[in-house]
């Protein structure tokens, strides 16, 4: 863990606003900022760990019962088909915020992105 907060713990401490959508005593989950679709999600531990390896066992599966909730009620908000769930895993793998999150990205049939 790094002493400087990240943009994620201060999104949980509520210094920078966001729409949360979900929150346990371990796990926040947040609309993104610059979503991909309609109901872009980002599912993070509150604390700060840069890569998925660093996660202890409790919290990773923490992390992950959320996203499993949220991934289906997520698309039936948004009406979506399907999504993509994944995780840019360090900086050559496109990670921008060092504080692991799961993105859930809807996805509609036919939309012919790639997220
Ligand atoms: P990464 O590239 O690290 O996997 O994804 C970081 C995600 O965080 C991006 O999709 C970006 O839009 C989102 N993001 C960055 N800063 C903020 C912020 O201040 N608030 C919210 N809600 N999302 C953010």
């Amino acid at each position: 863990m790094s002493d400087d907060p990240t943009i994620f713990e201060q999104i949980v401490a509520g210094e920078i606003p966001a729409r949360i959508v979900y929150e346990t005593d371990t796990v926040a989950a947040f609309l993104d900022a610059n979503p991909l679709a309609p109901g872009h999600t980002l599912v993070v531990p509150k604390d700060a760990y840069e890569r998925l390896g660093e996660l202890p066992d409790e919290i990773a599966a923490d992390v992950w019962a959320a996203v499993q909730e949220l991934t289906p009620r997520i698309e039936s908000a948004v009406d979506a088909d399907a999504s993509n769930v994944g995780v840019n895993n360090g900086s050559a793998a496109g990670q921008e915020v060092p504080h692991v999150h799961v993105h859930i990205v809807p996805r509609f049939e036919g939309d012919g992105g790639r997220p």
